[in-house]
Protein backbone atom coordinates (compact mmCIF):
# COMPACT_ATOMS: atom_id res chain seq x y z
CA UNK A 1 0.00 0.00 0.00
CA UNK A 2 1.07 3.47 -0.38
CA UNK A 3 0.47 7.06 0.49
CA UNK A 4 -0.77 9.51 -2.06
CA UNK A 5 0.79 13.23 -0.74
CA UNK A 6 -0.08 15.89 -3.12
CA UNK A 7 1.60 19.11 -2.61
CA UNK A 8 4.67 16.76 -1.72
CA UNK A 9 7.13 19.29 -2.82
CA UNK A 10 5.99 22.20 -0.78
CA UNK A 11 6.65 23.22 2.48
CA UNK A 12 4.67 21.44 4.67
CA UNK A 13 4.52 17.96 1.85
CA UNK A 14 7.86 17.98 2.00
CA UNK A 15 8.36 17.65 5.67
CA UNK A 16 5.15 15.22 5.60
CA UNK A 17 6.98 12.92 2.84
CA UNK A 18 10.43 13.17 4.69
CA UNK A 19 8.19 11.84 7.76
CA UNK A 20 6.60 8.60 5.91
CA UNK A 21 9.65 7.50 4.61
CA UNK A 22 11.41 7.58 7.65
CA UNK A 23 8.90 5.62 8.77
CA UNK A 24 9.28 3.32 5.84
CA UNK A 25 6.02 3.89 3.95
CA UNK A 26 5.77 4.51 0.18
CA UNK A 27 4.78 7.90 -1.26
CA UNK A 28 3.38 9.20 -4.28
CA UNK A 29 4.05 12.62 -4.55
CA UNK A 30 1.91 14.81 -6.95
CA UNK A 31 2.37 18.26 -7.19
CA UNK A 32 2.38 20.74 -10.12
CA UNK A 33 5.53 22.93 -8.95
CA UNK A 34 3.75 25.86 -8.49
CA UNK A 35 4.74 26.77 -5.85
CA UNK A 36 6.35 23.18 -5.22
CA UNK A 37 10.24 22.30 -5.74
CA UNK A 38 11.66 19.30 -7.78
CA UNK A 39 15.28 20.38 -5.31
CA UNK A 40 13.17 19.17 -2.46
CA UNK A 41 12.09 15.82 -4.39
CA UNK A 42 15.80 15.33 -5.52
CA UNK A 43 16.75 15.68 -1.69
CA UNK A 44 14.14 13.50 -0.53
CA UNK A 45 14.63 10.86 -3.42
CA UNK A 46 18.08 10.41 -2.18
CA UNK A 47 17.87 6.86 -0.08
CA UNK A 48 14.50 6.55 -0.82
CA UNK A 49 14.92 4.83 -3.85
CA UNK A 50 11.33 3.08 -5.76
CA UNK A 51 9.71 4.26 -2.26
CA UNK A 52 9.52 7.76 -3.26
CA UNK A 53 7.55 8.11 -6.74
CA UNK A 54 7.36 11.45 -7.51
CA UNK A 55 4.69 13.04 -10.44
CA UNK A 56 4.46 16.77 -11.62
CA UNK A 57 0.71 17.11 -12.17
CA UNK A 58 -2.42 18.70 -11.33
CA UNK A 59 -4.33 17.60 -8.97
CA UNK A 60 -7.27 18.46 -10.06
CA UNK A 61 -6.66 15.79 -12.97
CA UNK A 62 -9.53 13.13 -11.95
CA UNK A 63 -8.09 10.62 -14.51
CA UNK A 64 -4.60 10.63 -14.06
CA UNK A 65 -5.74 10.56 -10.04
CA UNK A 66 -7.02 7.64 -10.67
CA UNK A 67 -4.57 5.93 -12.94
CA UNK A 68 -1.66 6.37 -9.97
CA UNK A 69 -4.01 5.09 -7.28
CA UNK A 70 -4.43 2.33 -8.80
CA UNK A 71 -1.17 1.90 -10.35
CA UNK A 72 0.67 2.50 -6.94
CA UNK A 73 -1.75 0.73 -4.75
CA UNK A 74 -2.63 4.18 -2.95
CA UNK A 75 -4.99 3.00 0.45
CA UNK A 76 -4.31 7.20 1.72
CA UNK A 77 -4.63 10.54 0.84
CA UNK A 78 -2.71 13.30 2.52
CA UNK A 79 -4.00 16.60 0.64
CA UNK A 80 -1.50 19.41 0.99
CA UNK A 81 -1.59 21.08 -1.98
CA UNK A 82 -3.29 24.47 -1.94
CA UNK A 83 -2.28 28.39 -2.55
CA UNK A 84 -1.83 29.83 1.09
CA UNK A 85 -1.42 33.32 1.01
CA UNK A 86 -4.04 35.06 2.96
CA UNK A 87 -3.66 38.42 1.12
CA UNK A 88 -3.13 36.81 -2.24
CA UNK A 89 -6.11 35.40 -1.99
CA UNK A 90 -8.00 38.65 -1.08
CA UNK A 91 -6.38 39.98 -4.24
CA UNK A 92 -6.96 37.00 -6.49
CA UNK A 93 -9.94 34.80 -5.21
CA UNK A 94 -10.57 32.59 -8.20
CA UNK A 95 -7.24 31.60 -8.52
CA UNK A 96 -7.52 29.67 -4.69
CA UNK A 97 -11.28 28.65 -5.47
CA UNK A 98 -9.25 26.69 -8.74
CA UNK A 99 -6.43 26.01 -6.37
CA UNK A 100 -8.04 25.11 -3.38
CA UNK A 101 -11.83 23.73 -4.03
CA UNK A 102 -12.17 23.07 -7.95
CA UNK A 103 -8.74 20.90 -7.77
CA UNK A 104 -10.00 18.75 -4.65
CA UNK A 105 -13.26 18.20 -6.12
CA UNK A 106 -11.16 16.55 -9.06
CA UNK A 107 -9.01 14.73 -6.49
CA UNK A 108 -11.79 13.54 -4.75
CA UNK A 109 -13.71 12.25 -7.81
CA UNK A 110 -10.68 10.12 -8.14
CA UNK A 111 -11.42 8.80 -4.71
CA UNK A 112 -14.75 8.24 -5.40
CA UNK A 113 -14.21 6.25 -8.50
CA UNK A 114 -11.08 4.35 -7.05
CA UNK A 115 -13.96 2.57 -4.50
CA UNK A 116 -14.71 0.36 -7.36
CA UNK A 117 -11.49 -0.76 -7.60
CA UNK A 118 -10.80 -4.61 -6.70
CA UNK A 119 -8.84 -3.38 -3.92
CA UNK A 120 -11.47 -0.92 -2.71
CA UNK A 121 -8.82 2.37 -3.52
CA UNK A 122 -8.38 5.20 -0.84
CA UNK A 123 -9.64 4.25 2.34
CA UNK A 124 -7.81 7.23 4.37
CA UNK A 125 -7.92 11.01 3.45
CA UNK A 126 -6.29 13.54 5.82
CA UNK A 127 -7.24 16.88 4.61
CA UNK A 128 -5.13 20.06 5.65
CA UNK A 129 -7.55 22.82 6.86
CA UNK A 130 -7.10 26.17 8.15
CA UNK A 131 -7.65 27.64 11.28
CA UNK A 132 -8.49 30.76 8.49
CA UNK A 133 -11.62 29.06 8.05
CA UNK A 134 -12.72 30.36 11.71
CA UNK A 135 -12.61 34.47 10.45
CA UNK A 136 -12.86 36.72 13.15
CA UNK A 137 -13.56 34.55 16.42
CA UNK A 138 -15.82 36.72 19.28
CA UNK A 139 -13.25 37.16 22.54
CA UNK A 140 -15.36 34.07 24.53
CA UNK A 141 -14.11 31.73 21.51
CA UNK A 142 -10.77 32.13 22.07
CA UNK A 143 -8.25 30.00 22.62
CA UNK A 144 -10.31 28.24 19.43
CA UNK A 145 -11.91 24.69 20.01
CA UNK A 146 -13.26 22.67 17.00
CA UNK A 147 -16.59 23.99 18.13
CA UNK A 148 -15.95 27.60 17.47
CA UNK A 149 -18.20 28.77 14.48
CA UNK A 150 -16.64 28.39 11.24
CA UNK A 151 -16.89 32.13 8.92
CA UNK A 152 -13.92 32.62 7.30
CA UNK A 153 -13.00 36.88 6.36
CA UNK A 154 -11.04 36.05 3.45
CA UNK A 155 -11.44 34.03 0.33
CA UNK A 156 -8.59 31.48 1.30
CA UNK A 157 -10.05 30.39 4.50
CA UNK A 158 -13.69 29.84 2.33
CA UNK A 159 -11.74 28.14 -0.50
CA UNK A 160 -10.88 25.97 2.41
CA UNK A 161 -13.86 25.48 4.32
CA UNK A 162 -15.33 24.23 0.81
CA UNK A 163 -12.70 21.50 0.62
CA UNK A 164 -13.85 20.51 4.51
CA UNK A 165 -17.74 20.66 2.97
CA UNK A 166 -17.30 18.44 -0.07
CA UNK A 167 -14.93 15.86 1.78
CA UNK A 168 -17.86 15.86 4.87
CA UNK A 169 -20.74 15.21 2.14
CA UNK A 170 -18.47 12.45 0.22
CA UNK A 171 -17.39 10.53 3.52
CA UNK A 172 -21.33 11.04 4.98
CA UNK A 173 -22.21 9.28 1.56
CA UNK A 174 -19.50 6.85 1.90
CA UNK A 175 -20.67 5.92 5.50
CA UNK A 176 -24.40 5.45 4.00
CA UNK A 177 -23.28 3.54 1.36
CA UNK A 178 -20.92 1.65 3.41
CA UNK A 179 -17.88 2.12 2.28
CA UNK A 180 -14.97 1.93 4.66
CA UNK A 181 -13.64 5.35 4.21
CA UNK A 182 -12.01 7.55 6.97
CA UNK A 183 -11.62 11.31 6.90
CA UNK A 184 -9.74 13.89 9.04
CA UNK A 185 -9.91 17.98 8.74
CA UNK A 186 -7.35 19.33 9.79
CA UNK A 187 -7.12 23.03 10.93
CA UNK A 188 -3.35 24.73 11.10
CA UNK A 189 -2.09 27.02 12.58
CA UNK A 190 0.81 29.29 11.61
CA UNK A 191 3.07 26.66 10.42
CA UNK A 192 6.67 27.67 10.97
CA UNK A 193 10.00 26.12 11.29
CA UNK A 194 12.06 23.74 9.23
CA UNK A 195 13.73 20.19 9.24
CA UNK A 196 15.89 20.28 12.46
CA UNK A 197 18.64 18.39 10.41
CA UNK A 198 18.70 21.15 7.89
CA UNK A 199 17.82 19.00 4.66
CA UNK A 200 14.10 20.64 3.43
CA UNK A 201 12.91 23.87 4.86
CA UNK A 202 10.53 26.54 3.86
CA UNK A 203 11.19 28.45 0.37
CA UNK A 204 8.32 30.53 -0.86
CA UNK A 205 8.20 32.62 -3.59
CA UNK A 206 6.95 35.22 -3.18
CA UNK A 207 7.57 34.78 1.01
CA UNK A 208 5.25 36.72 2.60
CA UNK A 209 4.87 34.59 5.98
CA UNK A 210 6.35 36.49 9.01
CA UNK A 211 9.10 34.47 10.22
CA UNK A 212 10.67 33.88 6.75
CA UNK A 213 10.23 37.67 5.97
CA UNK A 214 11.84 38.60 9.05
CA UNK A 215 14.57 36.06 8.60
CA UNK A 216 15.23 37.51 5.14
CA UNK A 217 15.74 40.76 6.71
CA UNK A 218 18.38 39.82 8.92
CA UNK A 219 20.20 38.49 5.63
CA UNK A 220 19.93 41.72 4.10
CA UNK A 221 17.62 40.44 1.66
CA UNK A 222 15.19 42.84 2.84
CA UNK A 223 15.97 46.58 3.38
CA UNK A 224 13.04 46.72 6.44
CA UNK A 225 11.09 44.43 8.25
CA UNK A 226 7.07 46.31 8.30
CA UNK A 227 4.47 45.24 10.55
CA UNK A 228 0.97 45.04 9.09
CA UNK A 229 -1.48 46.82 11.89
CA UNK A 230 -0.32 47.75 15.11
CA UNK A 231 -3.78 49.23 16.30
CA UNK A 232 -5.52 45.76 16.47
CA UNK A 233 -7.13 44.60 19.92
CA UNK A 234 -4.13 42.94 21.30
CA UNK A 235 -2.09 43.70 24.20
CA UNK A 236 0.57 45.53 21.90
CA UNK A 237 -1.61 46.59 19.02
CA UNK A 238 -0.57 43.50 16.54
CA UNK A 239 -1.83 40.69 15.56
CA UNK A 240 -1.44 37.40 17.37
CA UNK A 241 -0.85 33.86 16.09
CA UNK A 242 0.12 30.11 17.00
CA UNK A 243 2.81 28.96 15.77
CA UNK A 244 3.09 25.12 15.48
CA UNK A 245 6.34 23.86 14.22
CA UNK A 246 6.04 21.91 10.78
CA UNK A 247 7.77 18.78 12.57
CA UNK A 248 5.20 18.53 15.51
CA UNK A 249 2.68 19.39 12.43
CA UNK A 250 3.22 16.28 10.44
CA UNK A 251 3.61 14.53 13.36
CA UNK A 252 0.08 14.99 14.52
CA UNK A 253 -0.77 14.06 11.09
CA UNK A 254 0.70 10.63 11.33
CA UNK A 255 -0.85 9.97 14.69
CA UNK A 256 -4.65 11.15 13.14
CA UNK A 257 -3.27 8.91 9.89
CA UNK A 258 -2.96 5.48 11.84
CA UNK A 259 -6.31 6.36 14.69
CA UNK A 260 -9.23 6.82 12.25
CA UNK A 261 -11.08 4.36 11.87
CA UNK A 262 -13.72 3.52 8.74
CA UNK A 263 -16.57 5.58 9.11
CA UNK A 264 -15.45 8.51 11.17
CA UNK A 265 -14.81 12.04 10.51
CA UNK A 266 -12.27 13.86 12.63
CA UNK A 267 -11.60 17.20 13.35
CA UNK A 268 -8.76 18.71 15.15
CA UNK A 269 -6.49 21.90 15.49
CA UNK A 270 -3.26 21.91 15.64
CA UNK A 271 -1.65 24.44 17.55
CA UNK A 272 0.11 24.74 20.15
CA UNK A 273 -2.30 26.26 22.31
CA UNK A 274 -1.14 30.19 23.19
CA UNK A 275 -0.52 32.89 20.52
CA UNK A 276 2.58 35.20 20.15
CA UNK A 277 2.38 38.85 18.69
CA UNK A 278 4.20 39.96 15.97
CA UNK A 279 6.29 42.19 17.97
CA UNK A 280 7.38 39.35 20.13
CA UNK A 281 7.93 37.25 17.06
CA UNK A 282 10.60 39.96 16.05
CA UNK A 283 11.96 40.15 19.23
CA UNK A 284 12.83 36.35 18.60
CA UNK A 285 13.99 36.43 15.81
CA UNK A 286 16.26 39.26 17.05
CA UNK A 287 17.41 37.36 20.03
CA UNK A 288 18.12 34.34 17.70
CA UNK A 289 19.74 35.69 15.05
CA UNK A 290 21.73 38.21 17.62
CA UNK A 291 20.32 41.04 14.53
CA UNK A 292 18.82 44.31 15.21
CA UNK A 293 16.00 44.52 12.31
CA UNK A 294 15.07 47.81 10.76
CA UNK A 295 11.29 47.81 11.72
CA UNK A 296 8.80 49.89 9.95
CA UNK A 297 5.18 50.07 10.83
CA UNK A 298 2.51 49.74 7.98
CA UNK A 299 -0.98 49.66 7.51
CA UNK A 300 -3.23 46.70 8.52
CA UNK A 301 -3.25 43.91 5.25
CA UNK A 302 -6.26 42.89 4.20
CA UNK A 303 -8.03 39.56 5.56
CA UNK A 304 -6.11 39.35 8.56
CA UNK A 305 -7.90 38.96 11.88
CA UNK A 306 -6.37 40.40 15.07
CA UNK A 307 -6.01 37.25 17.00
CA UNK A 308 -5.89 33.21 16.31
CA UNK A 309 -4.97 30.65 18.74
CA UNK A 310 -5.79 27.14 19.01
CA UNK A 311 -7.36 24.95 22.66
CA UNK A 312 -5.37 22.10 20.97
CA UNK A 313 -6.60 20.45 24.38
CA UNK A 314 -9.26 17.73 21.87
CA UNK A 315 -6.04 15.72 19.91
CA UNK A 316 -4.28 15.95 23.12
CA UNK A 317 -7.47 14.14 24.96
CA UNK A 318 -8.15 11.99 22.09
CA UNK A 319 -4.66 11.26 20.62
CA UNK A 320 -1.72 12.29 23.31
CA UNK A 321 -0.66 14.55 20.85
CA UNK A 322 1.14 17.77 21.60
CA UNK A 323 3.45 20.02 19.77
CA UNK A 324 6.95 19.69 21.37
CA UNK A 325 8.30 22.95 20.56
CA UNK A 326 6.32 25.06 22.70
CA UNK A 327 8.12 28.35 23.09
CA UNK A 328 9.15 30.93 19.78
CA UNK A 329 12.57 30.54 20.04
CA UNK A 330 13.25 26.79 19.25
CA UNK A 331 10.95 27.50 16.80
CA UNK A 332 12.63 29.89 14.86
CA UNK A 333 15.87 28.70 15.59
CA UNK A 334 15.30 25.88 13.39
CA UNK A 335 13.81 28.21 10.40
CA UNK A 336 17.25 30.26 11.33
CA UNK A 337 19.10 27.49 10.15
CA UNK A 338 17.91 26.90 6.66
CA UNK A 339 17.89 30.44 5.66
CA UNK A 340 21.31 30.79 7.38
CA UNK A 341 22.68 27.94 5.13
CA UNK A 342 20.41 28.60 1.91
CA UNK A 343 19.62 32.34 1.82
CA UNK A 344 18.34 31.21 -1.64
CA UNK A 345 16.26 28.65 -0.71
CA UNK A 346 16.33 25.66 -3.08
CA UNK A 347 17.92 28.07 -5.71
CA UNK A 348 21.31 27.44 -3.62
N1 LIG B 1 2.98 40.08 9.16
C1 LIG B 1 3.61 41.30 9.29
N2 LIG B 1 4.62 41.62 8.41
C2 LIG B 1 5.01 40.79 7.42
C3 LIG B 1 4.37 39.53 7.29
C4 LIG B 1 3.35 39.21 8.17
O1 LIG B 1 3.29 42.10 10.18
O2 LIG B 1 5.92 41.14 6.65
C5 LIG B 1 1.91 39.71 10.09
C6 LIG B 1 0.58 39.45 9.41
O3 LIG B 1 -0.14 40.66 9.23
C7 LIG B 1 -0.09 38.50 10.40
C8 LIG B 1 1.07 37.73 11.02
O4 LIG B 1 2.24 38.49 10.72
O5 LIG B 1 -0.71 39.24 11.41
C9 LIG B 1 1.22 36.35 10.45
O6 LIG B 1 1.20 36.48 9.05
P1 LIG B 1 1.63 35.29 8.09
O7 LIG B 1 1.54 35.83 6.68
O8 LIG B 1 2.92 34.72 8.52
O9 LIG B 1 0.54 34.17 8.34
P2 LIG B 1 -1.07 34.18 8.22
O10 LIG B 1 -1.56 34.42 9.63
O11 LIG B 1 -1.47 35.23 7.26
O12 LIG B 1 -1.39 32.81 7.74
Amino acid sequence: MAIMVTGGAGYIGSHAVQRLLADGHRVVCVDNLFRGHREAMEILSRGAGARLVFVAAEVGDRDLMLRLIESHGVDTVMHFAALAYVGESVNMPLRYYRANAASMLGLLEAVEASHALPGGGVSRFVFSSTCASYGEPVRENIPIRETCPQSPINPYGWSKLHGERMLMDFADMCARAGRPFATARLRYFNVAGSDPAGLIGEHHEPETHVIPVALQAVLGQREAFTIFGTDYPTPDGTCIRDYVHVVDLVDAHVAVMNAIKPGEQRVYNLGIGSGFSVRQVIDSVQRVTGAKLNIKEGPRRPGDPSELFADPRKIREELNWQARHTDLDSIVQTAWRWFREHPRGYAE
